[in-house]
């Protein structure tokens, strides 16, 4: 066997490390199920991952307060620097309203699946741009979590930009047990594209500030690095930066292929190699890194990742501002896949076909990954950068499997 990913790259090292393998070590790998190399048996292992996926079920729910941001971050996939702030695309209280009301039915559709952990995301734009929406959006949930009408284990989250949160703002905050999700991209000299509106004062002081303020406060954090070029050419500052601030978790995301930021051929590699390196670092100073868990996940429980995130699955609403649903929050400015709105009250996920087709979207249904090495382990990436670039939704994109296959490489050897 020769392992090599779906553009042909071959692994020499994991090749040479597999010939060289003694008896007993390949007895260890079969009987742990890291290799399997009865074709039945791989048919019949394949077949019991397939039955894992469950019909689609809604269990998150994006809610887009407002487009509008403070910030005209330089590879902002919604352009926000184009555009000015305007009334257009800012949530209202009875939108709001209505879209609870939208997500408590869905969730009420599988009784049986009502108190699976449910999350409730804010996004923009900048929430915090929409504070006060934001601010009841938070008191709502917590009134209908105790009456019931939402599992109690809802879990609120919000993802921010970090530059318009107020010290009561975090107490606030804290009380309601929110998570909070920064982007930050690593230290100054490597935040240079996360910029206000003039085009040139960093967004990096007083986001830097902001997340020290909830640290200390014990508020739960989560880090959105996106890897832009600056980052990745600062690994170590950026880590550094990362574990000085106190950071515990953290999320690394690859800049969408789109027109809004050129990147050079090289930037698929980097980017890979910038993820599986800053792993042994990240992992001594306790930091999570979520990519890498997943993957690693998968061979501490002995499952296999199903999918890379909830829209694949059919798992997922987002509510644009004016109410419209679509199946992935990326698609805000297009609309691409927003299929209904609040106010549809048959809606039902497992009727609709846009949420039957997202609900296959896995590598295990892939034909080009069925005979990847990563197929356990892989979830299949983010399904828009495939289909911008193939115009489908069901092929795997080789960016993405670059990164994936060098995690699981640097996992096995
Ligand atoms: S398709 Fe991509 S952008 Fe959309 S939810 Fe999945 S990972 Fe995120
Ligand atoms: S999407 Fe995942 S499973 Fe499919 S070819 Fe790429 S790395 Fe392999």
């Amino acid at each position: 066997m020769i392992i090599r990913d779906i553009t042909g790259i071959i692994y020499d090292d994991l090749n040479k490390t597999l010939e060289n393998i003694n008896k007993k070590q390949l007895n260890t790998l079969l009987q742990e199920g890291f290799l399997v190399i009865d074709e039945e048996r791989d048919k019949k292992v394949l077949e019991n991952c397939r039955k894992e996926i469950q019909e689609p079920y809604i269990s998150t729910a994006y809610f887009f307060l407002t487009k509008n941001c403070n910030l005209a971050c330089k590879y902002c996939f919604e352009k926000q620097s184009e555009i000015d702030n305007s009334l257009d695309g800012i949530m209202n209280y009875n939108t709001l309203i209505a879209g609870l009301d939208f997500f408590q039915r869905l969730i009420n559709l599988d009784q049986k699946r009502f108190s699976e952990r449910k999350t409730i995301i804010f996004y923009g734009g900048e929430p915090f741009h929409n504070k006060k929406l934001l601010f009841s959006a938070i008191l709502e949930i917590q009134k209908r979590k105790k009456e019931g009408l939402l599992p109690i284990q809802t879990k609120m989250l919000v993802v921010t930009n970090g530059t318009l949160i107020n010290d009561d703002d975090i107490t606030f905050l804290k009380n309601n047990d929110i998570t909070i999700t920064f982007s930050l991209d690593g230290d100054k000299n490597a935040s240079i594209n996360r910029v206000f509106k003039d085009g040139k004062t960093l967004a990096w002081t007083k986001a830097t500030d902001t997340f020290k303020k909830c640290v200390k406060a014990g508020i739960n954090l989560n880090i959105a690095c996106t890897l832009s070029p600056e980052t990745i050419l600062r690994q170590k500052e950026v880590l550094d930066y990362f574990i000085s601030i106190g950071v515990t978790n953290i999320g690394f995301n690859v800049i969408l292929d789109n027109d809004i930021i050129q990147l050079d051929n090289n930037y698929d590699d980097n980017a890979a190699n910038f993820v599986t390196t800053s792993y042994e670092t990240l992992s001594k100073n306790n930091i999570t890194e979520n990519r890498t868990r997943r993957r690693i996940d998968v061979f501490t429980h002995k499952h296999p990742c199903l999918f890379d995130c909830n829209a694949s699955g059919g798992r997922q609403i987002a509510i644009a501002p004016n109410g419209d649903v679509g199946i992935c929050h990326e698609h805000i400015m297009d609309k691409k896949h927003f299929i209904t709105s609040i106010y549809d009250t048959h809606f039902n996920p497992r009727e609709s076909k846009e949420y039957l087709t997202w609900n296959k979207r896995t590598p295990l249904y892939m034909e080009p990954c069925l005979n990847c090495i990563a197929l356990g382990v892989c979830g299949g990436g983010c399904v828009i950068n495939s289909e911008r670039k193939y115009n489908s939704l069901l092929v795997p994109d080789p960016r993405f499997c670059k990164q994936t296959i060098s995690i699981l490489k640097n996992i096995l050897l």
